[in-house]
């Protein structure tokens, strides 16, 4: 690749991804750990099937029946009223992100977070050519919300990250904080403040969507690649103001969502209950993780996600190789000390929570 006249900003970089290794228990992607139902998989043949037909003509352009039901998904679990003007979905969030900063960053244009966080804000913001500030977090995870004023009164940055439940400590944030620092980023310059809710439905809280009301320019962006058990599927989608989705249009490739997208996602949606279910029964396996984690003597953060961070080691990176000599993969998302766990099923946290128990004893 040196020999190619690519990008400077690219030059020398390595791409996204957490290895993909066969091994028996693998917690390391966030990933729901149960299959979509067999009724849901017989619902997406025969809608699939009936896509099919059509296949010769693109597809709906602007998503309407998708974006209707999504806004309906929103409207009954967020506790607010959302509508299809609100509502935009792509091909996962990772590409609601990218026509966000490609609509609102860009060359000469810079966004922010508060590391550690979702590493591809800061790579998608590199992708689109937007400049890049890494904010400060408290040494609990949380954000500190006067240096984080204090960052955006400074840089005036065009576009705001805030990930709530966060990645990879599973911190929630609470409304105050979204909201004070929404009010320093507008006048700063106004930006635009986009809140990365992807593990939200995981959450002891409430979803910060209400937040949008009355604020222009805040964006709640939301996956089905979690709490949907979808990730295979690829289906993203944000609410905000009515005006924030025009312009994202300006961005978009035509067609970006294929028939067979729409189709599979409007099936999952016909059984939300189901999936929500399974949420559940993964909440409660997070605070076991939690409980059982402290039991065996490591610190662990507080979580709202369908993961938890734990820690902490005197080489992470060592700890994560002998946790995968026992059959179980985690990720090591380079935050010194600190290594995540993904909830999965009963057994498959069984076999982690032996590992690290093992573990323990011969590092004691
Ligand atoms: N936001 C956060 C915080 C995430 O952790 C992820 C997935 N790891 C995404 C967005 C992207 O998810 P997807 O593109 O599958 O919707």
């Amino acid at each position: 690749m040196t020999d190619l006249p690519i990008r400077e900003e690219l030059r020398g970089k390595s791409p996204y991804g957490a290895p993909q290794l066969d091994v028996p228990v693998q917690l390391n992607t966030n990933e729901n750990p149960y299959p979509l139902p067999e009724p849901l998989v017989e619902r997406i043949a025969e809608r699939v099937r009936e896509a099919a037909r059509g296949l010769n003509r693109y597809p709906d352009r602007d998503a309407i029946e998708l974006r209707t039901e999504l806004a309906a998904y929103l409207t009954r679990t967020a506790g607010h009223p959302v509508a299809l003007a609100n509502v935009w979905a792509a091909n996962g969030s990772n590409e609601v992100i990218q026509q966000l900063l490609q609509t609102f960053g860009g060359p000469g244009r810079t966004a922010i977070g508060f590391e550690p966080s979702y590493s591809m804000h800061a790579l998608i913001s590199r992708g689109t050519g937007t400049g890049w500030i890494s904010g400060p977090r408290n040494e609990d995870f949380t954000i500190d919300v006067a240096a984080a004023e204090r960052a955006i009164a400074e840089n005036r940055p065009d576009v705001v990250f805030i990930t709530s439940p966060n990645n990879p400590t599973g911190t929630a944030v609470d409304a105050e904080t979204v909201v004070a620092l929404y009010e320093a980023a507008q006048a700063a310059r106004p930006s635009l403040v986009v809140v990365d809710e992807a593990y939200v439905e995981f959450s002891h809280r409430p979803s910060l969507l209400p937040l949008i009301e009355g604020r222009p320019h805040m964006v709640i962006s939301r996956t089905m690649s979690k709490a949907f058990g979808a990730a295979g599927l690829r289906l993203g989608y944000l609410a905000a103001s009515p005006a924030v989705v025009d312009a994202v249009q300006l961005v978009r490739l035509p067609y970006h969502l294929s028939a067979v997208t729409q189709a599979t996602a409007l099936a999952a949606l016909e059984h939300t209950d189901t999936l929500l279910g399974y949420v559940e029964q993964l909440k409660t396996e997070r605070d076991r993780l939690v409980t059982e984690l402290r039991a065996i003597g490591y610190e662990v953060t507080e979580s709202d996600a369908n993961f938890v961070q734990f820690g902490r080691f005197p080489d992470a990176h060592d700890a994560w190789r002998k946790i995968l000599d026992r059959g179980v993969l985690v990720r090591d998302n380079g935050v010194p000390g600190w290594l995540r766990v993904t909830a999965g099923t009963a057994a498959e946290n069984d076999a982690f929570l032996d590992a690290v128990r093992e573990l323990k004893k011969e590092s004691a």
